[in-house]
């Protein structure tokens, strides 16, 4: 069995959708397909979540021009309107209404998961009838009644074990050979849906092949295969044909967004293969993931991490910085999930760079200055290089202000403007 990962990129319209199929119709073996909202719905669901608490009519015209971005997808796909999806997509619209306009929730959180988790409804209850539509015979599976989840609604942690038992249960292979389901969203314990985190299908596909024991997973995205640095901000890139999942790790997590960080740990742990393919050269090979660590080479691989900010911490009485000090700081970061990318500290200063993404940080600054003088940088840029040499350093460091510098063995990281 093989898991399939489409991101929203891959199906933001009508061709996209017609291209997962002619790619998905040339395996006959079994299976699992997840796929994304639509291009960028998860964004305009967020803000349409936004202005439905004090901007509706503005928050309306979003609504319905979601809804006309679906509808036109529909209508080219599905040219007789007596297709089911039509009826389909307009309930599931009826339903975010109703959540954005008429039910009280408890929490913003709550609101948050309800909302945003309508994007992959959408795209597989689309997804899937059109593959059906064409002879690809395929169940639409609702992944909330498997992935259960904690109740951390917006990042929450799947339970593994209940989540293999359901996923046996609901995928097992027996009447049809290709499943279709959703990413980024699961179900709490307590009933309610979750979302694993923005940008988290890639996860979904390495939990489902861990649960499942998959033989490989491949993600198909709009780049050859894993470059040697994005190509939306380096000229000039190279694939990497195969590299180890820590090399992986290491890409992921400093900020390659080709992969979703949390993806490899599931697939390690099993020896599963990831397989980062292009959808629009469904042919070429792409880059592959293993434990192979030989492959890693000498080529120079640049991360960029935008939007990061940078506080430096002083205590006000010269004091050392302790570990108790920092015990404290660390347990707030970890309670308000503030993603910190590096650090640095002397006898009287210490410093972080975490992830600038929301007001977290703005309140983080506030509790800070309790017990600190604190300085800060934000709009900075992390800049990670991974088998760096001096050249290598040079060609991205020159002419810009760096504000930490810090080398090991095999990585070299620049907080930079
Ligand atoms: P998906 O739609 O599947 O979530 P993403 O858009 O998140 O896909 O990932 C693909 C994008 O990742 C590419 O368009 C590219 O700009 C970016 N990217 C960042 N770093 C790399 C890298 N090292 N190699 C390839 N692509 C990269
Ligand atoms: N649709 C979700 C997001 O945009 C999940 C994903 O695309 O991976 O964050
Ligand atoms: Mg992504």
């Amino acid at each position: 069995m093989i898991v399939f990962k489409f991101g929203g990129t891959s199906v933001k319209d009508s061709n996209g959708v017609r291209n997962l199929f002619n790619i998905v119709k040339n395996y006959s073996c079994n299976l699992i397909v997840v796929v994304s909202a639509l291009g960028k719905t998860t964004n305009a669901l967020e803000e349409i979540l936004k202005l439905s608490f004090n901007e509706e009519d503005e928050c309306r015209i979003k609504f319905k021009s979601l809804k006309d971005y679906h509808l036109e997808i529909i209508n080219d796909l599905f040219p007789d309107k007596s297709y089911k999806i039509y009826e389909q997509i307009e309930e599931q619209f009826n339903n975010l209404s109703l959540e954005l306009f008429d039910k009280k929730h408890d929490s913003y959180y709550l609101k948050y998961v309800q909302v945003v988790s309508f994007g992959e409804i959408f795209s597989t209850k689309i997804v899937s009838s059109f593959l059906n539509s064409q002879q690809l015979s395929n169940k639409w599976i609702d992944i909330r009644k498997i992935f259960i989840t904690d109740d951390t609604y917006r990042e929450a942690r799947i339970d593994m074990k209940i989540s293999k038992d359901k996923a046996k249960e609901y995928i097992s292979f027996e009447d049809d050979n290709i499943y279709l389901t959703q990413g980024f969203i699961g179900g709490s314990k307590t009933g309610f849906v979750t979302t694993l985190g923005r940008e988290g299908s890639d996860y979904t596909a390495a939990v489902l092949a861990n649960l499942l024991d998959a033989e490989k997973v491949i993600v198909w995205k709009d780049v050859e295969g894993v470059l040697n640095a994005d190509p939306q901000y380096f000229k000039e890139t190279e694939k990497l044909d195969k590299i180890s999942y820590q090399e992986a790790v290491e890409l992921a997590y400093f900020g390659a967004k080709v992969i979703h960080p949390k993806t490899l740990k599931p697939l390690h742990n099993k020896n599963i293969p990831l397989f980062v393919r292009s959808f629009i050269d469904p042919e070429g090979q792409g880059t592959e993931i293993d434990c192979f660590q030989k492959y890693d080479q000498d080529l120079p691989i640049f991360i960029l991490k935008k939007n990061q900010m940078l506080i430096s911490l002083f205590p006000k009485d010269l004091s050392f910085v302790m570990e108790d000090e920092l015990s404290k700081i660390f347990s707030y970061l970890s309670e308000q999930r503030i993603r910190v990318n590096l650090i640095q500290n002397s006898a009287i200063s210490f410093s972080l760079c975490i992830d600038n993404a929301n007001s977290k940080s703005k309140q983080l600054l506030e509790k800070l200055k309790d017990d600190y003088k604190v300085l800060y940088n934000d709009q900075l840029e992390l800049l990670t290089i991974r088998h760096y040499s001096e050249e290598a350093i040079k060609k991205v460091t020159e002419g810009r202000k760096i504000y930490i510098e810090q080398r090991s063995r095999h990585t070299s990281h620049f907080v930079i403007r």
